[in-house]
């Protein structure tokens, strides 16, 4: 019989991904029994990674890999080489891949991993070690149809690249069992801007169903890494103005907008070679669109209230907390959640995915093509299942990932 869902508070980053379920879940009227099981992770693996350094020292290292769900396909997520990688933060951001492979409708479940390590603190050779390490220690839960890594934060096309070789030595030749790797390796074109061409087609959207211009709409960014970049380049091309940019080294404010020269040129945001320094911070800029597309957790209920931009669209993964996105929905504030906003990063692996399978390269005009044809059902998706139950996106994203996903959890007969 079917139980009623209530909403539990929330206080780790896994439990906040779990509220937005239990969540979708009383919207769609599913079983407790269902909702248990996709609010716990299938499988997760802790392993101890000894590195040796350049030095000759052995540095003792934690790394992860957590398989949220299968229920619609592999498992699919990226690997994050980062000083706060922990068990929560990994399970978080694998169930989040099981809900936003769902929402763009790829036959991929959820995963991630990754290593508590700060990457900017080892050199090539040991971070290539440190891949290859985590990759024969994982080799067993790996594979092109159980599940298949990807970048995240702290890892590259090249981090890939020794992930593919490594599994290669192992398993043999199988091109399919990693994404995000160099072009001149059965990489995809199109797969390195795909996160941030995806960001902007959402945002586009999001402005068109406000009835607002999207034609010298502002545009402040706060990350300049692969994302933020290619958010950036993207925005310009759609008549946008990007008048604030911040990274690591600092903000930089120009009231006429940033050219794609001007981005294309500069490797980080202090060696941009115009506009101006700023002190304020770059979240709480008079805008209208803010995209938060460096870290996590940076709107909070501390700095919520002061957050201008009426449209935040979420290319990093959890840049808003739960409690802020309810004080920014009471505002009247839109935000395009993580699931839908960065989606076009793992609909771009699936992309290089499929073509490894079919050992047949697309051209990147296909690429491009399909990618902005599929960000704009997902959000069509959201945005009427928004407006007829009368709710947030946030809610709509996960209400329509949430039915995808128990729709192939029931037929698999996996609850009584
Ligand atoms: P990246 O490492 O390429 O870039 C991160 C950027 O954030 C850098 O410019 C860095 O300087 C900046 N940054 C770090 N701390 C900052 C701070 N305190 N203030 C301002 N800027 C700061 O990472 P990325 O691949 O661009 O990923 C960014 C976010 O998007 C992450 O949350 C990631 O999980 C998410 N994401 C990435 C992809 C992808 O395909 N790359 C896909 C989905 C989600």
């Amino acid at each position: 019989m079917t139980q009623t869902v209530a909403t539990p508070t929330t206080h780790s980053a896994f439990e906040d991904v779990n509220v937005h379920v239990w969540r979708a879940a009383k919207h769609l009227e599913l079983p407790t029994d269902m909702v248990e099981a996709l609010t716990h992770c299938e499988r997760e693996v802790v392993v101890s990674l000894p590195l040796r350094r350049d030095d000759g020292a052995i540095l003792m290292l934690r790394g992860y890999r957590v398989q949220h769900s299968s229920a619609r396909g592999p498992r699919k997520g990226g690997i994050r080489f980062h000083p706060a990688v922990d068990l929560d933060e990994v399970r978080a951001l694998a169930s989040l891949m099981t809900w936003k492979t769902a929402l763009i409708d790829v036959p991929f479940g959820g995963a991630k991993g990754g290593v508590s390590v700060d990457p900017a603190d080892l050199s090539g050779r040991e971070k290539e070690e440190l891949m290859r390490r985590w990759t024969r220690t994982m080799v067993h839960v790996l594979g092109p149809h159980r599940d298949i890594p990807a970048p995240d934060m702290g890892t590259d096309a090249q981090t890939m690249a020794w992930l593919m070789d490594e599994f290669h030595r192992l398993e043999g030749f199988q091109p399919a069992c990693v994404t995000g790797k160099p072009v001149g390796l059965f990489g995809a074109p199109g797969r390195e801007e795909a996160t941030g061409r995806g960001v902007l087609r959402v945002t586009v959207a999001a402005l068109r169903r406000a009835g607002k211009p999207v034609q010298g709409a502002t545009v402040a960014i706060q990350g300049f890494g692969n994302v933020g970049r290619f958010a950036a380049l993207a925005a310009i091309e759609a008549g946008m103005k990007v008048v604030a940019i911040s990274d690591v080294t600092g903000t930089r404010v120009i009231d006429r907008g940033y050219t794609a020269d001007e981005i294309n040129a500069a490797p980080t945001v202090r060696s941009l070679a115009v506009g101006d320094d700023s002190t304020d911070p770059i979240l709480e800029m008079p805008v209208d669109v803010l995209i938060p597309a460096a870290l996590g957790g940076v709107i909070v209920e501390e700095n919520a209230p002061r957050v201008k931009a009426p449209l935040i669209i979420e290319a990093a993964n959890q840049p808003v907390s739960t409690v802020a996105a309810d004080a920014l929905l009471r505002r009247g504030v839109t935000v395009v959640p993580d699931i839908l906003a960065n989606a076009g990063g793992v609909l771009g692996s699936y992309f290089e995915w499929t073509q490894n399978i079919q050992e047949f390269r697309w051209p990147i005009e296909r690429f491009r093509i399909e990618l902005d044809q599929r960000m704009e059902q997902a959000f069509t998706d959201v945005a009427s299942t928004a407006d007829e139950r009368k709710i947030s996106l946030r809610e709509a994203s996960f209400v329509v990932a949430f039915a995808r996903v128990a729709e192939s959890f029931r037929l698999r007969g996996r609850v009584l």
